[in-house]
C-alpha cells in the first residue's frame, strides 16, 4: 500500500482490512474506501487526536490490528445503516414522513408488465388507463391522472389550467406543506399570478366574488391539513365556491378517498370526523381535485389529478406531465390499492387502514404477550401533515429511560419514542407478524 507511506508493523494494509469485512455483504470499492479512512485515523491517533481508541503500547502487536478491524467493522455496519432497509416504525405515528409515509406492501416478481400496451389490440397504451382510471372510478371523477407526488399534481394542474393567467385563493390557505412545498411559491413556478383575497383567519364568498375578472382561469382552494385555526375563523365551502363560474380546483393533499369510508365494516372512526375527502369534494362542485398516494390514501408515493375530464386532458397534454410521470412500479402498487377500495375491502388490505382501525384491546393482548417491557397505553396519531389535533387511542410497552439509540441499532432497526424519560413502543405502528421480531429486538 504504497500511497500510505512506510507501513507500521503493527497496522494491517488497507487491502487486508477490506478483505476481512467481505461478510458484510458490502461492494469492494466501498470497503477499501472505509478501510482507508480507519487506517488513517489509527495513524493519526499517536499523535494525541484518539489516543484511547489505540493501543501504542509496542509490547502488544497485536492490539492495532484488532482495534483497527473493530473499528473497520464499525464502519461497516455504520455504513450500512445510512441504505435504504426495513425499519420497525414503533412511534405510534402511521404516516411518518421519515419513514416513508404509508406502509406498503409490494409483493412482485422481476419481469415486464403491459404498462403502455393494451393487450387486446396489441398496439400502444396509455399508461393512465389502469391505475388512473380506477382510482377515478373510487372517487367518482369523471378522469384522473397519476404523476410523482402531491406537489406535483397541483404544480402541473395549475400549470396546465392557469399559466399566464390568475388563480384566486384565500390568505386563510397561502400554506407551507413539509419539505418546503409553499402554495405561493408552487404558483409562481406553475406561470399562474396569485390573486389573494380576504385574511388569514376569514375570507368570504364575496371576497372572491370582487376578485373574479376576465383573466381568471381557476379558484384554488387549499386543505390546511397540517394545522388548524380555531376562533373567530370564516372559510368558503367548495359548493358555494363553484357557484361563482371559473373551475374550482381543490388541493386536499391528504386523499380520503370518501367520507364515508365504505372500505370499513364500522364506517368512519371518529378521529376521521371533519376530514374532506375526495369525493365529497367533487360532488360538491370541484372541478379538479389534487392528492397524495401515500398519505391517507395509504398506497406509494404518488399524486393524483382527478375531475372534470377536459381539465383532466388538458393535465394529460401538458408538457410537465411527461416529466413528472411516474413508474411502472408506482402504478402497479397503486392500482391495486384502487382495486381494494372498490372491492371496500381495503381496511383489511391496505396496512394503513388496518393499522389505524386496530382496537385498542387488540394492541393491548399484543403487549402482554411480547413478554418484555411494562404494557401502557399511548396515543398513536396520523401525521404526515394530516389530522393535526387528533390523537388516536393506542396501546404499547414502556421502558425505563431513553433506549431509542439502542433500538436505532437493531436488525431490523425499530423507531420508539421518549416521554417524560419512558421509552415507548407503540404497537399500533408494527404489524402483527413483526410482534417476534420487535420483542427479540427488545429483549436484545
Ligand atoms: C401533503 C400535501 C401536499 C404535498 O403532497 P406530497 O405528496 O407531499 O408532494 C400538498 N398539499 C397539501 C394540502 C398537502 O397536505
Amino acid at each position: 500500500m504504497g500511497t500510505f507511506g512506510p507501513v507500521s508493523s503493527r497496522i494491517p494494509s488497507v487491502d487486508f482490512v477490506a478483505r476481512q469485512l467481505a461478510g458484510s455483504g458490502l461492494p469492494h470499492p466501498i470497503l477499501v474506501e472505509l478501510a482507508r479512512q480507519v487506517i488513517a485515523d489509527a495513524r493519526q491517533a499517536p499523535d494525541g487526536s484518539e489516543p484511547a481508541r489505540f493501543d501504542d503500547d509496542p509490547g502488544s502487536p497485536g492490539r492495532d490490528a484488532e482495534s483497527i478491524l473493530a473499528a473497520a467493522s464499525d464502519a461497516a455496519a455504520g455504513f450500512r445503516r445510512g441504505l435504504l432497509q426495513p425499519v420497525i416504525n414503533a412511534t405510534g405515528v402511521l404516516l411518518h414522513t421519515n419513514l416513508g409515509r404509508a406502509p406498503l406492501a409490494v409483493d412482485r416478481p422481476g419481469g415486464y408488465s403491459n404498462l403502455e400496451m393494451d393487450l387486446g389490440t396489441g398496439r400502444r397504451g396509455d399508461r393512465s388507463a389502469h391505475a388512473a382510471s380506477l382510482l377515478a372510478r373510487a372517487c367518482g371523477a369523471e378522469a384522473a391522472l397519476v404523476v410523482n407526488n402531491g406537489a406535483a399534481a397541483i404544480l402541473l394542474a395549475l400549470s396546465a389550467v392557469a399559466a399566464a393567467r390568475e388563480v384566486v385563493v384565500s390568505r386563510g390557505e397561502l400554506v407551507e406543506i413539509g419539505g418546503g412545498f409553499r402554495v405561493p411559491e408552487v404558483m409562481a413556478q406553475s406561470g399562474a399570478r396569485l390573486v389573494e383575497v380576504g385574511t388569514t383567519n376569514r375570507t368570504r364568498l364575496g371576497d372572491y366574488r370582487t376578485a373574479l375578472g376576465p383573466d381568471t382561469a381557476a379558484v384554488l382552494k387549499v386543505h390546511t391539513s397540517n394545522y388548524t385555526i380555531t376562533g373567530f375563523t370564516e372559510s368558503v365551502p367548495v359548493k358555494a365556491l363553484a357557484q361563482l363560474g371559473p373551475p374550482v380546483a381543490v388541493d386536499l393533499g391528504s386523499g380520503l378517498l370518501d367520507a364515508a369510508c365504505p372500505w370499513l365494516a364500522d364506517g368512519p372512526p371518529a378521529w376521521l370526523a371533519g376530514e374532506p375527502a375526495v369525493r365529497q369534494t367533487l360532488a360538491a362542485g370541484a372541478a379538479l381535485v389534487t392528492f397524495s398516494g401515500d398519505k391517507l390514501l395509504g398506497g406509494p408515493q404518488a399524486g393524483v389529478v382527478a375531475g372534470r375530464r377536459d381539465l383532466v386532458e388538458q393535465c394529460r397534454r401538458h408538457p410537465l406531465a411527461r416529466a413528472l410521470r411516474p413508474g411502472g412500479l408506482i402504478l402497479e402498487a397503486l392500482q391495486d390499492v384502487a382495486l381494494a377500495y372498490l372491492r371496500r375491502d381495503a381496511g383489511r388490505v391496505i396496512p394503513l387502514w388496518r393499522m389505524a382501525t386496530t382496537p385498542v384491546e387488540v394492541l393491548r393482548r399484543r403487549a402482554e404477550s411480547l413478554g418484555v417491557g411494562e404494557v401502557v397505553e399511548c396515543a398513536s396519531v396520523m401525521g404526515g401533515g394530516t389530522l393535526p389535533s387528533v390523537a388516536i387511542p393506542s396501546g404499547g410497552i414502556a421502558f425505563e429511560g431513553d433506549i431509542t439509540s439502542r433500538l436505532r441499532r437493531a436488525s431490523p432497526p425499530v423507531l420508539a419514542y421518549v416521554r417524560e424519560g419512558v421509552t415507548i413502543c407503540d404497537l399500533r405502528t408494527v404489524p402483527e407478524e413483526l410482534d417476534p421480531v420487535l420483542a427479540e429486538a427488545l429483549a436484545g
